[in-house]
């Protein structure tokens, strides 16, 4: 990484790092999980598949899913 990000806290988009995060959408809705590669949020894990452009993130949280073991194998499950 380019520089040190803010982990495990809400903060406003504005632009990505290429970082495992969790996105929270203009509508509310909360996706985790998941990695930006151009332009897009890629849900990494679970069933369902996410495909997000970045137009429709309002809030972004990075988090350390691998190294700090928080991903569940599915982190979207209801
Ligand atoms: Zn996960």
């Amino acid at each position: 990484m380019s520089r040190n990000l803010t982990y495990d806290e809400w903060i406003p988009f504005t632009q990505y790092e290429k970082n495992e995060c969790d996105i929270k959408l203009k509508d509310g809705t909360i996706i985790k999980h998941t990695y930006p590669n151009a332009g897009y949020f890629n849900g990494c894990c679970g069933k369902q598949r996410y495909y997000i452009h970045e137009n429709e993130v309002a809030e972004i949280m990075y988090r350390k899913y691998y190294v700090n073991d928080l991903c569940n194998g599915d982190c979207n499950k209801k």
